[in-house]
């Protein structure tokens, strides 16, 4: 007997955000994969041509119910959403029915608690009997029944940071990424309640029949795709004597190439794969360490 809800099938079906935020790059990570698609006139269903793995293009608050449902056998949604649905299927006593595969690294945001501006923040004891706004109910209410805080939870299903500004609120626990628009609604963030970012999602048990293999091999492509998307290859110059200065500010780097610069002179040239995310502080401590010339490249393959 299997677990799944759904009959055999010998094809994957992932769903994906029809528009959106995530629409494009969840595509295009996919594609990076080797994965490609004929596109039906309607536009909510791609045909997996390389591969038996189809698409579903829905909006993205349908994800999880299609994978607890059988219809979809992935997804790929921010994990806000997955939480929160998580979340109010334990409140309604469901069994979990899909849960998180892994991290995708993009759409990356946090939802966060806000209050006005000229709050003086003391601590979440302050929500005490207060009106919080949220599109995230199950997420708020379960943060603050951990700090056994009781507040009134406003749902809307958008535009929550002006609910304050409309007297429907007090404050409003919302996503945020740059925090633009919570300042142009005097608004500061307070709490975080959750570091979110767009993840493959599937069901709790691992896929039966075919699917399962399609699974497995797409993880494994997942897992080149993302890692050389982070990989970046790192290219500069030095004096030999600064070098035992520079490789520990090489992030998460392979062993690094060193080659003797041509001229006569003490310098090197030095060239190393960064696993670790090479941010412009980054490059600037390894100038301040001596390095000249820097240069970040993207890698567009590996193969090991
Ligand atoms: P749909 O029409 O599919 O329901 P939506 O309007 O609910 O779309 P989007 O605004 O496209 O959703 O956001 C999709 C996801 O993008 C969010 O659930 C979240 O995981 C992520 N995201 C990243 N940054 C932000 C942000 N600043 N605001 C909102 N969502 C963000
Ligand atoms: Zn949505």
């Amino acid at each position: 007997m299997t677990a799944s809800l759904s009959p055999p099938r010998d094809r994957l079906r992932i769903a994906i955000q029809k528009s959106g935020r995530l629409a494009e790059p969840a595509r295009a990570l996919l594609a990076s994969c080797g994965l490609s698609w004929r596109e039906s006139r309607d536009r909510l269903f791609c045909y997996g041509e390389t591969l038996a793995v189809d698409l579903l293009l829905v909006r993205d608050d349908d994800i999880p119910g299609l994978i607890a449902e059988g219809v979809c056998d992935l997804g790929i949604v921010g994990r806000n959403v997955l939480l929160e649905q998580a979340h109010d299927r334990e409140r309604g006593g469901r069994p979990p029915a899909f849960r998180e595969w892994r991290a995708l690294g993009f759409g990356g945001c946090r939802l966060a608690l806000a209050v006005p501006e000229d709050w003086a923040w003391e601590g979440p004891a302050q929500l005490r009997g207060k009106r919080i706004a949220t599109s995230y109910p199950a997420l708020l209410a379960a943060w603050l029944r951990e700090r056994a805080v009781e507040a009134e939870v406003v749902v809307l299903s958008g535009s929550v940071e002006i609910a304050p500004r409309l007297g429907q609120a007090d404050a409003v626990c919302d996503l945020v990424s740059t925090g633009s628009t919570l300042a142009a609604n005097q608004l500061k963030p307070v709490a975080t309640l959750l570091e979110s970012e767009a993840v493959l999602a599937g069901p709790v048990q691992p896929l039966e029949d075919a699917r399962g293999e399609l699974a497995d091999l797409l993880l494994r492509r997942l897992e080149g795709a993302l890692r050389i998307r982070r990989s970046k290859l790192l290219i500069c110059q030095a004096s030999r004597e600064v070098l035992p200065r520079l490789l520990p500010l090489l992030p998460d780097a392979e062993p690094p190439t060193v080659l003797r610069v041509d001229g006569g002179s003490d310098d090197i040239a030095l060239q190393a794969l960064c696993h670790g995310a090479v941010t412009w502080q980054r490059l600037e401590e390894l100038k301040r360490a001596g390095a000249r010339g820097l240069m970040v490249l993207p890698v567009e393959g590996m193969l090991s």
